[in-house]
């Protein structure tokens, strides 16, 4: 068991999640997400992940679909002392074999409950049956082993379904193998940041560079709240060089709009913008209530650049601690270029800033008027003397207008700075 057969750079895994309640919206399947991220940085392609029911057909019937293609089938859940987790035994029908009484594994948990100063219970002594054959792999913080099997070409290693418990027995028995085997592979992922440049815009002004690529570098475009992170990888070590290279010259073609790289976040990059021109920062929040300076707040060492906020959603703060004209919103309302400039330069006063964000807009679903719709978002960042200000159009759903919303602050300010 364990002895490969290929080479890793070839292999090809798939992912099983078993459970009903990944289906129904009760449990959100992260094992995949996780065992996706882990295997392909070994540079194992991922071929399929699927989620199933808690159903010996529908669980035979995936494996029999799974181990056509795949040389690893990584399977989780399923695994509990209830009746309704029942992977075991379809997996004994799916290798033809028997279930047997293992003595080293009742052995094995009773002494984990003593541990526990617990007994065992008669649930978790009949949870010691297994398909004959069960290669074990130790399981130090719970009561389910994880199994591996080898079945024709393919090796099915089965976990439990508790996310901690699964990266346990990934990381102690899985992983040391996987990455032995891979010392020779030479995997390479670099994702660029890019953030005030739609997704078909970067695919336009890149597409000539990587046309010209060799064919094992692949690129993938990954939008979501203004920022589009494009991940380019190969697998081949020849062609890392030209991978290197197709990476500067996109950031060249994109310049200035990629602010980092590997999980950088658009907070962060602000942060360091600010530093290197030592300047700091206030914030004059309204409809996003926080969400922004929760943001900023979650980066280490953000107090160097960072002052505060003021969360002024009743107007009557936007008066008392922005210095905002009660004239001022009755005319325009607070919802508007005038309200959110007068913020900018209230929160620099107040907070004592260089610079400063203000935000205020209809978040919904709610409160919405014909000529301020729900979704209607005004922007400001700068200072007293200069400030860039934009209207957005969002949508009606509130948690993500709010997180949009903030994420555009930090874009504007980050074009804002560059351009001083
Ligand atoms: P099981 O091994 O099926 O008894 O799973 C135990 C617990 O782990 C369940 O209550 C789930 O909430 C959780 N779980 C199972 N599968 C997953 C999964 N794919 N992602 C995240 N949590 C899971
Ligand atoms: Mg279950």
């Amino acid at each position: 068991m364990g002895t490969t057969i290929l080479s890793i750079r070839s292999m090809k895994a798939s992912i099983l999640t078993i459970g009903t309640e990944l289906l129904i919206g009760q449990t959100i399947d992260t094992n995949s997400a996780w065992l996706g991220s882990q295997l392909s940085k070994l540079g194992i392609t991922i071929l399929k992940t699927i989620s199933i029911a808690d159903d010996e057909e529908t669980i035979i019937a995936s494996l029999e679909d799974l181990v056509k293609a795949s040389d690893l089938v990584y399977i989780t859940g399923g695994l509990g002392p209830t009746k309704d987790d029942i992977t075991k035994s379809a997996l004994a029908k799916f290798l033809e074999v028997d279930m047997y009484f293992d003595d080293n594994q009742y052995e094995h948990i009773q002494a984990f409950f003593r541990g526990l100063g617990r007994d065992i219970s008669p649930l978790h002594k009949a949870q010691c049956h297994f398909p004959v054959g069960t290669q074990f792999l130790d399981n130090a913080l719970g009561t389910a082993p994880g199994m591996q099997f080898q079945h024709r070409d393919t090796i099915i290693t089965s976990m439990p379904g508790v996310p901690y418990e699964m990266k346990s027995i990934f990381k102690a028995n899985i992983l040391p193998q996987l990455q032995q085997d891979s010392e020779s592979l030479s995997y390479h992922e670099v994702t660029m940041h890019s953030a005030g440049l739609p997704e078909s815009a970067i695919a336009e002004r890149i597409q000539p560079i990587l046309d010209n690529l060799p064919s094992s570098i692949d690129t993938a475009y990954l939008p979501s709240m203004g920022i589009v992170k494009i991940r380019m990888s190969t697998n081949v070590k020849a062609d890392l060089e030209a991978l290197e290279t197709a990476v500067k010259t996109i950031v060249d073609t994109l310049e200035p709009h990629v602010y980092g790289y590997n999980g950088k976040s658009i907070a962060s990059a602000v942060l360091d913008i600010l530093e290197e021109k030592s300047l700091r920062l206030g914030i004059a929040e309204s409809c996003t209530g926080g969400y922004l300076t929760h943001l900023i707040t979650s980066i280490p060492g953000c107090s160097r650049q960072y002052t505060g906020t003021i969360i002024a959603y009743d107007n009557t703060v936007k008066v008392s601690e922005l210095d905002v004209d009660q004239n001022l919103l009755d005319q325009h309302g607070a919802v508007s270029k005038e309200a959110v400039r007068a913020m900018v330069t209230g929160a620099c006063h107040t907070l004592n800033t260089d610079v400063a964000i203000s935000i205020s807009g209809i978040a919904g679903p709610t409160g919405g008027t014909a000529e301020k719709p729900v979704g209607t978002v005004w922007i400001s960042v700068g200072n007293s003397q200069k400030q860039l200000t934009r209207k957005f159009r969002l949508k009606k759903d509130r948690l993500l207008n709010i997180r949009y919303a903030s994420n555009a602050a930090l874009i504007m300010l980050r074009k804002f700075l560059l351009d001083l």
